[in-house]
């Protein structure tokens, strides 16, 4: 086939259905230089206004795959599942999920990401870790899994290249939030790891990507039902972003968190989430019988330390020496923050707290931006308590004076209400997407 960047963008501008044979075309013509940036922001444009179908998507998830490297894995009689989730604010649920679930007898070979925006990233929190390495090579990176179980890396070179350039592309021609091409540029990464299983945590909310319960639907149908046309069983899970996870934003609390869980403590929604998607995961990888019984074991799993021991091999063999979490970074400078009025907290911006991070240094704006793992903010109340005027409510991890505006931020994530008004939480996790949520028409991948 001739192919031209020209009829590429026609084709797409028209609408036309795309082969799978002009999609990989299209990237490789990309990769090599023939079709230029300002060829393809045009036709990421056209698939902006004319969306790809399910079976397009598809062929252009794969052909971004192409475009690098797979691991290759010695499994053994085990499964390679890994979690991926949409970006929130305090979620810190792979850095306790990767352990646990290698724990439990599944290979987890996690390539996550940085944050960026209000979003944290997990390579960022695991560098708050002295002397952890997230940048293995891929041949490096498959030793550890195979050795322990599990490794967590940062996108490297080899994987999906294509997506990277795409994905910048996207970011500056106002392309990001279309759901094919979004589906394509995750399952482009995560199916790199050659896996059996994949769960997704798709997060509805004022802090998440998506802002409602059916935008996020819709990401996870597609996500679940392209995943599945690439022969990888995938369920997606519907979570609440509309309040912060856990009680602390911000790199090294946010591990200090995740050890507590690891530990058998910690707040009751960060274990409980960790608890759901693990039991997703064992689920798809069919390695209990039940999803009760999963989610049982994985939690003793977590109260009898052996969770945490995983974690602790891990660091091990990623370069942390034993004394790493001693010495993680701790901010000198601590800044109390106490309610303004008495009542029941009924909501804690999650949106809001993330500014303050980025703020006080936690996260990055651009990518070339530094972060400072030391500072964030530790919640000291969750949506529903009751509390006096006065009362602490946040503590703030700063290393330099934060503007006034900064403390003026933080209150304001915080609304009341009179104890005595009806007040009920939402739930943190709305439903699960999985082959049964497909309509039947559910397509195999296409030939050519
Ligand atoms: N995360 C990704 O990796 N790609 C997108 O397009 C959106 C979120």
């Amino acid at each position: 086939m001739v192919f031209s960047p020209r009829g590429c963008i026609r084709d797409r501008r028209e609408g036309q259905l795309q082969s799978k044979a002009e999609l990989f075309a299209m990237v490789e013509a990309f990769e090599a230089g023939e079709m230029l940036d300002y060829q393809m922001a045009a036709w990421l444009m056209a698939a902006y206004l004319k969306p790809l179908n399910g079976r397009e998507t598809a062929c252009l998830t794969e052909a971004m795959l192409n475009s690098g490297k797979r691991l290759e894995l010695n499994k053994g009689h085990k499964k390679a599942v890994d979690k991926h989730s949409t970006g929130g604010v305090g979620d810190k649920v792979s850095l306790i999920l990767a352990p646990l679930m290698a724990e439990a007898g599944l290979l987890v070979p996690m390539i996550a990401g940085r944050g960026l925006g209000h979003t944290g990233g997990t390579v960022d929190k695991l560098e708050s870790i002295p002397g952890f390495q997230t940048k293995l090579s891929l041949y490096q990176f498959s030793r550890v899994v195979a050795q322990l179980g599990t490794a967590v890396i940062g996108q490297t070179g080899e994987i999906a290249p294509a997506d990277k350039r795409i994905y910048a592309l996207r970011d500056v021609t106002s392309t990001v939030e279309s759901i094919p091409l979004i589906v394509a540029s995750i399952l482009s990464k995560k199916l790199a790891a050659n896996l059996d299983a994949l769960v997704l945590d798709v997060k509805f909310g004022e802090g998440a990507f998506m802002k409602t319960p059916e935008t996020a639907r819709a990401l996870a149908l597609e996500l679940v039902r392209v995943a599945r046309m690439m022969g990888v069983p995938t369920s997606a899970i519907l979570t609440n972003m509309n309040r912060p996870l856990g009680l602390t934003i911000g790199n090294a609390l946010e591990v200090k968190e995740s050890i507590a869980v690891l530990q058998g403590k910690g707040p009751d929604d960060t274990r409980e989430l960790t608890l759901q998607l693990g039991a997703e995961m064992a689920n798809q990888a069919g390695l209990f019988s039940d999803s009760t019984h999963s989610y049982h074991y994985l939690a003793q799993l977590l109260d009898s330390g052996a969770a945490y021991e995983k974690f602790l091999a891990m660091l091990q063999l990623q370069g942390a020496p034993a004394d790493a979490l001693k010495r993680l970074p701790e901010s000198k400078k601590r800044i109390s923050i106490t309610a303004d009025q008495a009542g029941r907290i009924i909501a804690i911006s999650p949106m809001a707290l993330a500014h303050v991070a980025l703020d006080l240094g936690a996260g990055r704006r651009r990518a070339s931006d530094p972060i400072d793992h030391a500072v964030g903010i530790e919640l000291k109340v969750e949506v529903g308590d009751v509390v006096a005027e006065g009362q602490e409510i946040a503590s703030l991890h700063v290393s330099h004076q934060p503007a006034p505006e900064v403390l003026e931020l933080t209150n304001q994530a915080f609304s009341y209400r009179p104890e005595s008004d009806a007040f009920e939480r939402e739930e943190l996790i709305l439903e699960k997407i999985d082959r049964v949520s497909l309509p039947s028409q559910a397509v195999a991948m296409p030939e050519a």
